[in-house]
């Protein structure tokens, strides 16, 4: 099954296209995800709808209008919900430094906003929100979470974004430190895809 991927985030299609080779493709041909750039680029979309499954809604739709028709659009919406900032940066994570997005720079200033906030008030969870939208408008909706808490410093090389800061629950490294296969067992991307496949090989 090919999924084309709403997203210019290379590091998200890397990740997505390493779920669909471990998937079992069994009564089906293997998930192919066909990134953006192959179509010219993602539109450029404005995430403003305020909620995960919203925002991957608009990204999904609008690469669904440059596609063949009988093609599957797959969008990513995902984020960091911190509890001592009340869920954020949620839906804004990729912005919460500033409308750049810069990753390093959120990265940052999650570690300088959080630096007084003691070990037992540090929990955070990553979401993400799988949007496939079809050839006649049809939507699946599938949800991942991974729940752990935030370190004091960024640590390790693997991974993207706010994964040097993430210990998941159950381990005492971040996901950078513990590296991207064991990202893939446990993370909220590796959780959304697991339904997303199911869904697929059920409709067979
Ligand atoms: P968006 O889904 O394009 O709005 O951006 C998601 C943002 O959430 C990314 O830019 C990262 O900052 C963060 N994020 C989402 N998933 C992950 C992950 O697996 N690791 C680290 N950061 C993530």
């Amino acid at each position: 099954m090919k999924l084309y991927l709403a997203s210019g985030n290379a590091h998200k299609a890397a990740e997505l296209q390493s779920l669909a080779d471990a998937s079992p493709a069994s009564g089906l041909l293997p998930f192919e995800i066909v990134s953006a750039r192959e179509l010219g680029g993602m539109p450029e979309v404005v995430e403003d709808a305020g909620t995960f499954v919203g925002n991957a809604r608009k990204k999904a739709l609008a690469l669904r209008a440059k596609l063949p028709a009988d093609a599957w659009a797959l969008a990513d919406d995902s984020g960091l919900c911190v509890d001592a900032l009340g869920g954020g940066p949620g839906v804004e994570s990729a912005y919460f430094a500033g409308p750049q997005g810069d990753g390093a720079a959120n990265l940052a200033k999650l570690v300088t906003v959080m630096r007084a906030v003691p070990a037992e008030s540090r929990g955070a969870k990553f979401v993400c929100v799988l949007l496939v939208c079809g050839p006649s408008g049809e939507e699946k909706i599938f949800e991942g979470e991974s729940a752990g808490r935030l370190a004091h410093e960024p640590k390790g090389g693997a991974g993207f974004g706010y994964d040097p800061l993430f210990v998941p629950a159950g381990h005492e490294h971040s996901f950078s430190e513990l590296g991207d296969a064991v990202k893939a067992g446990i993370s909220h991307r590796a959780r959304a895809w697991a339904k997303l496949a199911r869904w697929a090989r059920s409709r067979g």
